[in-house]
């Protein structure tokens, strides 16, 4: 089976409440990009990538499209099979993995159509057909998410990432222990996420004027070499998230030590061939990790719930979906959505999901 034609659609996704805040990005709407593979047999597969805005990392919305328009004309008449795909995409464009992504989710899907198995089953087979999430907070005010973390407990979440950085360290200090104050004791796991806006000084002081509450740190300053810093001299389990841009990153990071797990986003490591080794690197060295959109909509969320379904379920820290975040569904019937702080595996072959197209109007680019 071959790709026969590619599709590349713009569509953007409003923020509910808006903006959702970071230490170094606000967020008020997402600019999503689909790519609609056609194979030579007429079947159709679907991925999207997303970047959260110009900021969060190295990626943003229009440099996904014109990578993918970039690569598409080198990709009619290609095999639909992940290894070859990416191999062939590597030699038409070096990096670039968010674009790759969109391109590979589309190739899973695909198959899975072809061969009459979901995407979870080519990944090597589901363990849960609900699979846990995790709740992130935003940055704002303790008061307001200590009273999140209590609506999110409630709710039925078994973890909360708690946003930091990008304002006074006291405030992130009186933050995390007033959330500790309602959630402690209840068996919510804790990430403390500062995507990159600590100083090493910032985060070594969290750690030690909170030395009580078990959470995680999750990406707390900028650089590797912040990381390696403070490696030694804290507390907390650390985790890395934004600088782990590739499976050779995540080899060093996971070979020396350098992390107690991973935040990994399905589109920054490449899509979900990659992200399937990740999986397996991380299993051989008992590292926990989540398997997160980076936004997007129905179909990232389908992609990054299909591999979460896959982890050993001691190891998943959750799948994180911007489902609670943005309004509407592609696809109205069996669109993901969140209950009780779980994501209900899709049915059915490849990722699915069947988007409803007039949502996305003319492509941006056909090929
Ligand atoms: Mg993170």
């Amino acid at each position: 089976m071959k790709i026969a034609e590619i599709h590349i659609y713009q569509h953007d996704l409003p923020v509910k409440n808006g903006p959702y805040t970071m230490a170094n990005a606000e967020v008020w709407a997402l600019d999503t990009t689909l790519v609609k593979l056609v194979a030579d047999n007429g079947q159709t597969g679907w991925g999207e990538t997303c970047p959260v805005g110009p900021t969060y990392a190295e990626s943003h919305a229009a440099g996904a499209r014109a990578a993918l328009i970039a690569m598409a004309e080198g990709l009619i008449g290609a095999e639909v099979a992940p290894v070859t795909l990416h191999r062939r995409m590597d030699r038409l464009l070096n990096g670039h993995n968010y674009a790759k992504a969109a391109i590979d989710i589309a190739a899973h899907d695909l198959l899975g159509k072809h061969l009459g198995v979901s995407v979870s089953t080519l990944l090597g087979g589901a363990t849960t057909d609900r699979v846990p999430s995790y709740y992130a907070t935003g940055v704002g005010a303790p008061d307001d998410i200590a009273r999140l973390a209590a609506e999110k407990l409630a709710e039925g979440y078994p973890r909360l990432q708690v946003k930091v950085g990008g304002r006074s360290v006291e405030l992130d200090i009186e933050t995390i222990r007033k959330v500790w104050e309602k959630v402690g004791g209840s068996g919510m796991r804790l990430a403390v996420d500062g995507n990159r806006g600590w100083t090493t000084r910032d985060a070594l002081r969290v750690s030690r004027e909170c030395p009580q509450i078990p959470f995680i740190m999750e990406q707390p300053c900028n650089t590797l070499e912040d990381l390696q810093k403070i490696r030694p001299q804290i507390a907390h389990g650390l985790y890395m998230d934004e600088n782990s841009t590739s499976l050779n990153t995540v080899i060093t990071a996971a070979g020396t030590g350098l992390v107690d797990g991973f935040g990994m986003k399905v589109t920054r490591i490449g899509g979900l061939h990659p992200m399937r080794a990740f999986r397996d690197i991380c299993e051989a060295r008992n590292l926990p990790h989540t398997c997160d959109d980076s936004w997007g909509g129905d179909i990232i969320a389908a992609a990054c719930t299909h591999i979460g379904a896959t982890v050993k379920s001691d190891l998943l820290e959750g799948v994180w979906l911007a489902a609670p975040y943005i309004e509407g569904n592609y696809d109205a019937e069996s669109g993901i959505c969140l209950e009780g702080g779980h994501i209900a595996l899709p049915q059915g072959a490849g990722l699915g999901i069947t988007p409803d197209e007039s949502l996305f109007g003319a492509p941006v680019a056909s090929f």
